[in-house]
């Protein structure tokens, strides 16, 4: 399998925040495939881990595995279903589009997200984004009696529909590149992490509930207690008009880190990454002559703000690859960024030894 297949067949598995039951099955048969065994706590964490160095720093690498999506609110007498969002579902990405009621035991049913017939749209509504409660679903049913009995409830979760398209220059789109390509990685890295004779401990953890309360990997982390966490996930690619002032990340520009992120609306979180983590990447990429992006920004963070924070805290960092269009149904990312976090990560990995100090007061 290539990194390219693992991408898109883990895009096209569903798995809303709190159901990630399928993805966890083919990535548990993904690690035991490569002779990795792993085990699953009550949230749904799936923890897979490679022994190594006694005396080195004890490492959880991490990738979430859920998505964001709906959940059914209320299914209407004539067969039509409102909705509630799970995680930061963007609503003016929304009408016209494809879903997936997942009904359970692997069963879905297609639906699509109404969007009111042009014809008969007036000049004031042409440019007017509908909220959430305004939308409606419609999946083909004439009646409350026929959503039922498909299997489809108050709660059901709700995806949009899963796909793939391969675009110029091995640019990839479609549904959850966050945070599949970075769980694709993680197998990669995982596979090249075997054969490496000297290497920390390394937890890899396929974690949950992310889009829904950024803290499905805190459970993993207060029992595995790690001395570093590394969490992969996008990076807000910059390069398209509408992101020109906010960064300098390019999509095709190969990795990146998180030097600060920060977001204040109730969450009043963010992640400063520990300076040994820092110069690790720094270092690894130099190494390996890979291109090192750097990501500063307000507005996103992930659980590692949450991981961080267990135990006497650990050094963390958010390292990632640049994706476009962030939520909505057709994010984008380049394959040749996730091959070279793959390799930047399994240059790292290795260097922490014995000797990698997590002093703060080595790092003045
Ligand atoms: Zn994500």
């Amino acid at each position: 399998m290539s990194l390219r297949q693992w991408l898109i067949d883990l895009m096209l598995i569903p798995g809303l925040s709190g159901h990630e039951g399928r993805v966890r099955q083919y990535l548990k048969a993904a690690m035991a495939g490569l002779g990795i065994a792993s085990r699953t706590d009550r949230l749904g964490n799936l923890i897979a881990t490679l022994d190594g160095d006694k005396d080195a720093p004890t490492v959880m690498l991490f990738a979430h595995m859920d998505q964001l999506g709906l959940i059914v609110r209320k299914i209407e007498a004539n067969g039509l279903v409102r909705v509630e969002r799970l995680g930061g579902v963007p609503e003016r990405a929304l009408p016209a589009h494809g879903v997936l009621f997942c009904v359970g035991e692997g069963r879905d049913v297609p639906g699509l997200i109404a969007h009111k017939s042009h014809h008969a749209t007036g000049q004031d509504e042409k440019y007017k984004v509908l909220p959430y409660p305004e939308l409606y679903i419609d999946a083909g049913f004439r009646s409350a009696d026929e959503v039922l009995a498909a299997g489809i409830d108050i709660g059901t979760p709700i995806v949009y529909a899963p796909s793939v398209t391969e675009l110029a220059n091995g640019r990839i789109a479609g549904t959850s590149v966050d945070d599949r390509a970075a769980c694709a990685v993680m197998v990669e890295v995982a596979k090249a992490m075997i054969e490496k004779k000297t290497r920390p401990t390394i937890h890899f953890v396929f974690s949950v509930q992310e889009e829904f309360n950024l803290r499905g990997a805190v459970t993993a982390a207060q029992v595995l207690m790690p001395d570093v966490a590394i969490q992969l996930d996008l990076i807000l690619a910059t390069d398209t008009p509408d992101m020109a002032a906010r960064g300098e990340v390019r999509l095709g520009g190969g990795p990146a880190i998180s030097l600060y992120s920060f977001h204040g609306r109730g969450t009043l979180n963010g992640t400063l990454p520990h300076p040994a983590m820092v110069g690790l990447f720094e270092a690894s990429a130099a190494a390996r002559k890979l291109p090192l992006q750097r990501s500063a920004h307000i507005g996103a963070l992930t659980d590692l703000s949450y991981v961080q924070l267990v135990g006497q805290g650990v050094a963390s960092i958010d390292v990632g690859f640049p994706m476009r269009y962030s939520h909505s149904a057709m994010e984008m990312c380049d394959l040749a960024d996730l091959e070279q976090l793959t390799a930047l990560l399994v240059e790292a990995l290795p260097r922490i030894d014995g000797g990698f100090s997590l002093d703060r007061d080595d790092y003045l």
